[in-house]
């Protein structure tokens, strides 16, 4: 087992500037999400980390040991690497049992070794009872849980998952998401999961690096990237949070179009710098016009302009002068577009980030 760690990856196609100096460091044991919107370099870095592809800048370590750079590359099969990618890629003609035994046959591994260790990652991956089936005999997510137990049965220092779970319809992938965070609990072994589902990376990573546009904005775990974002990119992207530009007058208070707002204040902001308000669409507060006093609430008049009932929740599009503000309650008060509302954007709630 060893320590990932990514130096300053770079990577073009051409014009396109694919990876603009990744950097990231996955510790031993650890599962690392990367989580980013199509086309932002996911598949580029993992294709790099796996030996596929040659960067143009910067190094791959496998613990103390250089993998990538552009001089040169350890070809795939001398990674003590495993990847499993979107489509399962089983042999139709073998069943369950030899599907997963077949890797360690190639490595010409005793013949009770081979049993034993098919069957005891069988159990791990929850497959007991399915090893004579073939793959036409099993459902989706079945197919992919022998997938990835053939990925861990020849035990790779390093699992590299890409999208694994975006052929599975959605009840069956939320369940998947449960087993692969079960499975790499019981297994431990080092693993970066690429994916642009928010809900998937937060349920199943120690930590997330968000990536945008080859760059990696921020890494934390689920929490921290959720509560604290650190760019108004990772804001949006994560828990889809209202951002409104705004510019501190002091700490803690800003203007934002014509409102003057208190907010948090982490001390990274001076008076006078531009910056972006962001507030989450859960923690908006919105009562009927009478309800509240503006100026002590943190709270102006705004006009409803869309509504959604979504049962528990309703959806609701609001113009706050010329901001737009969209909030989620779970009140039961009725609204037509076109009601003045009160909206209230507590200042525990409105957090600063940069542009
Ligand atoms: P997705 O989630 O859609 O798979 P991604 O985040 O994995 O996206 P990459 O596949 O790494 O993104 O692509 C990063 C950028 O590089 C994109 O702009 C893509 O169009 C470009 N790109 C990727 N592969 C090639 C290629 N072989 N030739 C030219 N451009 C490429």
């Amino acid at each position: 087992m060893a320590e990932i760690r990514l130096a300053g990856l770079e990577k073009r196609y051409g014009a396109v500037a694919a990876l603009r100096g990744i950097t990231l460091t996955v510790q031993d044991g650890e599962l690392v999400a990367l989580l980013g919107p199509s086309g932002c370099g996911k598949t580029t870095t993992l294709q790099i980390l796996a030996g596929f592809l040659i960067p143009d800048g910067g190094e791959v370590w496998a613990g103390d040991r250089l993998i990538s750079s552009p001089k040169g590359a350890v070809p795939p099969e001398r990674r003590r690497m495993s990847l499993v990618f979107q489509s399962y890629a089983l042999w139709p003609h073998m069943t369950v049992s030899q599907n997963v035994g077949f890797g360690l046959e190639m490595r010409r591994l005793a013949r009770e070794e081979i049993a034993d260790r098919v069957r005891r990652i069988l159990g791990v991956a929850g497959l007991g009872g399915y090893e004579q089936r073939y793959p036409h005999e099993l459902s989706g997510g079945q197919q992919q849980r022998v997938a990835l137990a053939r990925a861990l049965v020849v035990r790779p220092d390093t699992l590299l998952l890409d999208e694994p779970l975006s052929n599975l319809d959605a009840a069956l992938r939320e369940q998947m998401r449960f087993e692969i965070r079960r499975i790499h609990k019981e297994t431990g072994i080092t693993t970066v999961y690429v994916t642009h589902d928010q809900a998937e990376a937060m349920v199943i990573a120690d930590r997330i690096a968000v990536v945008n546009a080859g760059q990696i904005e921020q890494v934390g775990t689920p929490q921290e990237i959720y509560e604290t974002p650190q760019s108004r990119f990772v804001a949006s992207f994560i828990g889809g949070a209202n951002c409104l530009p705004a510019r501190v007058l002091e700490p803690g208070r800003v203007r934002c179009g014509d409102l003057e707002l208190r907010t948090m204040d982490d001390g990274r902001f001076r008076p006078g710098d531009d910056v972006v308000l962001c507030i989450r669409p859960h923690a908006v507060r919105v009562r009927g016009a009478a309800g509240g006093d503006a100026a002590r609430d943190n709270a102006a008049l705004g006009r409803l302009v869309q509504h959604a009932y979504l049962g528990d929740l309703q959806d609701l599009r609001i113009m706050l002068g010329n901001l737009p503000i969209r909030a989620l309650t779970s009140g039961r008060a009725r609204y037509r577009p076109d009601d003045q509302l009160l909206v209230e954007l507590p200042a525990e709630a409105c957090r600063l980030v940069r542009t």
